[in-house]
């Protein structure tokens, strides 16, 4: 199950947004991020202020975009929603910055991909809401500066260290998002569940949310499975029994790894004795990019306990080993 949207179909975009908070109190897990933005956004309500600009940042299928929805909902304003690689013209950008009204939110995902002239153009528009546009061309070409209303950009990332230093010094907020434990991951297991209308058991949601990668997306999208194996293969409520069931039909790991996670882990321990080997070593191996592994698979394998991080490079635990089903010192891969 890959945590990103990239490859959801239309139904199951339109799932995802049922199942999307609406509201701070909506929102499950997150409780020092949301403390903030609650105050931050409380206090721009009060002064009749665009919030300030505001990095989520994190893996994917955390809740950044739900979080700039709730943000737009919260102040009580528009919202219009965009990505790095889409806005590619600084043209398109123009479009969407003067269409924004003043305290609108501009989400854009994905704002580590922006192009070079993309985000210079966005420099101007953060700081000080003008922007400078072309007209005409030929002979007659100028540049006049346009005002644009306060607003607020929320910028989404799962890559922070791709970000420009100019662009995160443009961010007054910045937050992190972090995996969820499978406690809070059960309560959202029970409120999809209920917008569902599927019954389900606290142990079915709780077998559910302890194998999906600490991951409010993957958590969802392994549920509507269930519902599928619960309504054909069982008596349409999810149990723990149908639940294991269909999470074994699925293939999906005891611990929620997925496929990368574990090719980094049997990767370091069939390749490396088990490391201290260097990323740029494992990433080569595993043929991932560098940055992706670090900043999307391994804090979760390191919150897990089955990584560490030494100064001599990444060591897997002896969790690691009993879990891919390997013997520790024992030079036969597999
Ligand atoms: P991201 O933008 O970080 O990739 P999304 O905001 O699109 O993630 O979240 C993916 C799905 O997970 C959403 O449809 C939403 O239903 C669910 N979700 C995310 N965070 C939460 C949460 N804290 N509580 C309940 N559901 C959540």
């Amino acid at each position: 199950l890959d945590p990103s949207a990239d490859h959801l179909s239309q139904e199951e975009l339109d799932i995802e947004r049922a199942l999307r908070p609406v509201s701070f109190d909506d929102f499950t897990g997150q409780r020092k991020v949301l403390e903030n933005l609650q105050i931050f956004v409380q206090a721009a309500n009060m002064r009749q202020e665009a919030l300030d600009h505001t990095l989520l940042h994190g893996p994917p299928g955390l809740g950044k975009t739900t979080l700039a929805h709730i943000l737009a909902n919260e102040l009580g304003v528009g919202l219009k929603v965009s990505s790095g690689p889409v806005l590619d013209k600084p043209g398109d950008l123009a479009g969407l910055l003067t269409n924004l009204e003043e305290r609108d939110v501009l989400f854009i995902d994905e704002i580590h991909r922006l192009s070079p002239i993309v985000e210079e153009y966005l420099y101007s528009a953060m700081e000080d809401f003008k922007i400078d546009i072309m007209i005409e061309s030929g002979p007659n070409a100028r540049s006049v500066q346009i005002h644009l209303s306060p607003f607020t950009l929320v910028g989404a990332t799962t890559r922070s260290g791709l970000l420009t230093a100019p662009m995160r010094a443009r961010f007054g907020i910045n937050s992190r998002l972090e995996y969820y434990d499978t406690e809070l991951l059960s309560t959202i297991v029970e409120r999809s569940a209920d917008i569902l209308k599927v019954p389900i058991t606290q142990e079915a949601a709780i077998e559910i949310a302890g194998r999906s990668r600490g991951t409010p997306r993957i958590c969802n999208a392994l549920l509507r499975r269930i519902r599928d194996f619960a309504q054909i293969k069982g008596n349409g409520k999810i149990d723990l029994e149908i639940s294991r069931y269909g999470l074994q039909a699925l293939n999906v790991d005891t611990y929620g790894l997925d496929e990368m996670d574990n090719k980094i882990l049997s990767t370091i321990i069939d390749k490396f004795k088990g490391g201290p080997v260097g990323l740029n070593t494992i990433a080569t191996a595993v043929s991932e990019n560098a940055e992706t592994i670090e900043e999307v698979y391994e804090p979760f394998l390191i919150q897990q306990g089955f990584l560490m991080r030494t100064p001599r490079g990444r060591e897997v635990t002896e969790l690691a080993y009993r879990h891919l089903g390997k013997i520790r010192g024992s030079d036969q891969p597999g």
